[in-house]
C-alpha cells in the first residue's frame, strides 16, 4: 500500500531522491515469514520507515541531496538503521532535504524542491522537508529526520505532522552525515504522538561509536502515555517568543492549545528567556563553525565528486575544482562563514563569544525549568511559505527558526505537535522539555491528540 501510494502521489509531492521498490518488497515478504513463523520482531516489524538521505543504509545511496555525493553508496548502517533493521522495520527510499541539512524549505537541495502535500505551490520545510511530505501524504508510515536547529520540527509544523527532536546524546549519530556535531540530533516524524515514541523508543540508546551519546537508560516512551495520562502539568510560555510572535498569522491555533491545556486543569505561567534575541546569531556562528571543519572531508579524493579538468601540476587545485562543482550556493556560504569565524584573529570575537552566550541560553532554559515542566511555544512564526519567496534572501530564511535553533544550541528535547490551520494550512505547537524528558514531552502532547 505504501509503494502505491508513493507512486500515486509522488510526482506532485517529490518527497524522494530515490527508493528501491524490489528491496522493499523483499524486506515485507522477509517479515511477513517471521509474523507467520511467530517470530515477530515487534511493533515495527513489517513497518515501512522512510529515511532522510542523510543518514546511511548499507548498499543504498547517500546524497544528502548534494552534487559532491551524487554516486555515493554507503558501505555500513547508522546505528539508528541498524536498530530499525534488528526490530524489523521496512527501509522505505531515500527522502529530499537541503544539501547537507542546511536549510528551512529544501529548496537547497540540488536535486528538487519537495512540494507541501497541504498546498503544491508551498514549500513542506526543511530541511527534513522530504521526511515530512512523505509522512504527511502517507508515502511512509513514519519517517526519520534530523535537527540541528529545527530541522525536524518546522518541517512538521508546515506539514501538519508530529515531530520529535530528541535531547543531544539521546539517540546515536554515527551514520548521519555531520552537519553541526555539538547540535545534530535524529528523530521521529510521525502522523501521531504514539507512533513518534514508538520510533524514538526503537532508535535511542547509548552507542559506543558515538563519543557525544549518554549512558542513560531508554524508558519505555509508549508505556508514558498510559503512566503519565492526566497529569496536571506546569506550563511555562516565554514571554520573549509571544512578544515576537504576537501577531502572526500561526498564532491563533497555538493560542487555543494553551486554552485547552487550561481547561485540563494544568497551570500555565509566563517565563522569560532572557538571551532569545541572541539565538539566531549564536547559532550560525556555532552551526557554520562546525560545518566548515566536517565539509573540509569532501575533497574530491576519497569518495566525493571529482571534477574532470584541474591543474595537474597544483594539488590544491583538484580540492578548489571539485569542491566548487560539488557544493551548493548555501553550503559553500556556510563554509565561508564557519571558516571566517574560526580564523585566528576573529576566534575569540566570534566563535568563542558565541559559546559563551550559548551557555548563557542553556542556563535560560534550567532556571525557567526550575518552576514548570516544559514549555509551550509555536514552532515557526509564519505556516508554510511560498516556493520562491525566501530564497533569494538568507538572512529572512534564518530567521524562520527563531523558535526551534534555541533547544539544540541547549541540547534539551522538543517537538511540534499539530494543533490547527491558518488559511488552511497547519499550525504546529512547540513543547519544549527537560533534558531526558522525553516520556514527559510525548505524555502533554499525547493528552491533545
Ligand atoms: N534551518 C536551520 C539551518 O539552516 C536548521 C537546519 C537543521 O536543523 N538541519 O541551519
Amino acid at each position: 500500500a505504501t509503494i502505491a501510494r508513493t507512486k500515486q502521489v509522488e510526482e506532485k509531492v517529490g518527497a524522494f531522491n530515490s527508493y528501491d521498490e524490489v528491496d522493499a518488497l523483499a524486506q515485507a515478504d522477509a517479515s511477513d515469514a517471521r509474523r507467520a513463523a511467530g517470530n515477530s520482531l515487534g511493533p515495527l516489524d513489517g513497518i515501512p520507515v522512510g529515511i532522510k538521505d542523510n543518514l546511511a543504509v548499507n548498499g543504498q545511496p547517500l546524497t544528502c541531496s548534494s552534487k559532491m555525493l551524487e554516486k555515493f553508496v554507503s558501505p555500513y548502517d547508522a546505528t539508528c538503521i541498524e536498530k530499525l533493521k534488528s526490530q524489523g522495520a521496512v527501509l522505505w527510499g531515500r527522502l529530499n532535504l537541503d544539501e547537507y541539512a542546511m536549510g528551512s524549505s529544501t529548496e537547497n537541495s540540488a536535486f528538487k524542491t519537495t512540494s507541501n502535500p497541504w498546498n503544491l505551490d508551498c514549500i513542506p520545510g526543511g530541511s527534513s522537508g522530504g521526511s515530512a511530505a512523505a509522512a504527511a501524504a502517507g508515502q511512509a508510515v513514519m519517517t526519520l529526520g534530523s535537527d540541528t536547529g529545527g530541522s525536524i520540527r518546522q518541517p512538521a509544523s508546515h506539514c501538519g505532522v508530529v515531530g520529535l527532536k530528541p535531547t543531544y546524546g539521546r539517540v546515536s549519530r554515527y551514520g548521519l552525515a555531520a552537519f553541526a556535531s555539538s547540535l545534530d540530533q535524529v528523530g521521529p516524524l510521525t502522523r501521531s504522538v504514539k507512533d513518534a515514541a514508538l520510533l524514538l523508543q526503537a532508535i535511542s540508546g547509548h552507542d559506543e561509536r558515538d563519543s557525544t551519546s549518554y549512558r542513560t537508560e531508554t524508558q519505555n516512551f509508549v508505556a508514558a502515555l498510559e503512566k503519565l495520562r492526566g497529569r496536571k502539568w506546569t506550563l511555562g510560555l516565554p514571554k520573549e517568543y509571544f512578544a515576537s510572535a504576537a501577531d502572526t498569522p500561526a498564532m491563533k491555533p497555538v493560542l487555543e492549545a494553551i486554552e485547552f491545556y487550561k481547561s485540563l486543569g494544568c497551570e500555565v505561567k509566563e517565563v522569560s528567556l532572557p538571551h532569545t534575541d541572541y539565538a539566531v546569531a549564536t547559532y550560525y556562528i556555532i552551526a557554520t563553525a562546525e560545518a566548515s571543519s566536517n565539509l573540509a572531508r569532501y575533497d574530491g579524493i576519497r569518495y566525493t565528486h571529482r571534477a574532470e579538468k584541474f591543474d595537474a601540476k597544483d594539488s590544491v587545485d583538484i580540492y578548489c575544482q571539485s569542491r566548487a562543482e560539488g557544493f551548493g550556493e548555501e553550503v559553500k556560504r556556510r563554509i565561508i562563514l564557519g571558516t571566517y569565524v574560526l580564523s585566528s584573529g576573529y576566534y575569540d570575537a566570534y566563535y568563542l563569544k558565541a559559546q559563551k552566550v550559548r551557555t548563557l541560553i542553556r542556563q535560560d532554559f534550567e532556571k525557567a525549568f526550575e518552576n514548570v515542566d516544559a514549555l509551550l511555544t509555536p514552532t515557526s512564526p509564519t505556516p508554510a511559505f511560498k516556493k520562491g519567496e525566501k530564497s533569494s534572501d538568507p538572512l529572512s530564511m534564518y530567521l524562520s527558526d527563531i523558535y526551534t535553533i534555541s533547544a539544540n544550541l541547549a541540547g534539551i528535547p522538543g517537538m511540534s505537535l499539530p494543533c490547527g490551520y491558518s488559511d488552511g494550512l497547519p499550525v504546529g505547537l512547540q513543547i519544549l522539555g527537560k533534558p531526558f524528558k522525553e516520556d514527559e514531552l510525548l505524555a502533554i502532547a499525547n493528552e491533545f491528540e
